[in-house]
């Protein structure tokens, strides 16, 4: 089966509304690849405008975050039929980042999951390991008990349509690439492990992203693996040079 790669850009706690305009504007000529499915995540600040001005592209507007809550009394969070009403498809979830500053864990990523499938976003579910979990040689396993978790009373249906994005957090805003080599080895892992999970088909449908300082150069390789099917990108995506890994396989 052949995957359609997904490239989606993470622009973090960057861009004002008005800056988010004038770089959907600008980036919006140069991420043209029918091969591929782009998607811009952007602050939840920015979706409308980000929206508005992506229209008539093949840009794809995304969030950052979402709430596994409907409604109600949560200062500050974005509900999934905030993010459905702006038009929202895609919401990445479990970022590393997430993680480490806002005491996101499996569970929440979980909870998060399984909200954004019955509110028919595509979650973008972020995996990745330490540099010491990696040098302690538990980097598989720890990966799989993330998947496990995340995708707990996960149908196969909605899973086969997820994305997941595999970053090593040493490889993020490092400028450290992981080698193609350890990219594939744990996307493939991670492949097996849904197979596991699921079954064959499930495995074979899933979409896999690398993520970690993607840049025009390592993009070719790294997505062109059997089992890489297109890249989360920090820094890189937020420059014209975005256009280049966009357009990795012209
Ligand atoms: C990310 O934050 O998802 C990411 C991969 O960042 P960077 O490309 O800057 O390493």
């Amino acid at each position: 089966m052949s995957r359609k790669r997904i490239i989606a850009g993470n622009w973090k706690m960057n861009m004002t509304p008005s800056e988010a305009v004038a770089l959907v504007n600008e980036l919006k000529p140069l991420v043209v690849n029918e091969d591929v499915d782009v998607v811009f995540c952007v602050p939840a600040i920015d979706i409308i405008p980000a929206m508005e001005a992506a229209k008539g592209s093949n840009i794809c507007i995304g969030a950052e975050n979402m709430y596994y809550e409907e409604k109600g009394a949560y200062t500050g969070e974005i509900s999934p039929n905030m993010l459905v009403d702006a038009g929202v498809k895609y919401v990445i979830i479990g970022h590393s980042e997430r993680r480490e500053y806002f005491t996101e864990t499996d569970e929440t990523v979980n909870k998060k999951v399984l909200k954004a499938f019955e509110h028919g976003i595509t979650p973008i579910v972020c995996c990745g390991e330490t540099l010491t979990q990696r040098e302690q040689g538990i980097t598989i396993d720890w990966i799989h008990q993330q998947i496990k978790i995340a995708f707990l009373n996960v149908t196969a249906d909605q899973a086969k349509t997820a994305v997941i994005a595999y970053e090593p957090i040493w490889a993020i805003g490092t400028g450290k690439v992981a080698t193609t080599e350890q990219a594939e080895e744990v996307c493939a892992a991670i492949r097996v492990c849904i197979g596991e999970i699921y079954d064959e088909a499930t495995a074979e449908a899933i979409r896999i992203q690398y993520g970690g300082s993607v840049s025009a150069s390592s993009a070719p390789e790294l997505f062109t693996q059997p089992d890489i099917d297109g890249g989360l990108v920090g820094g890189a995506s937020l420059k014209p040079d975005f256009g280049k890994i966009v357009n990795y396989n012209k």
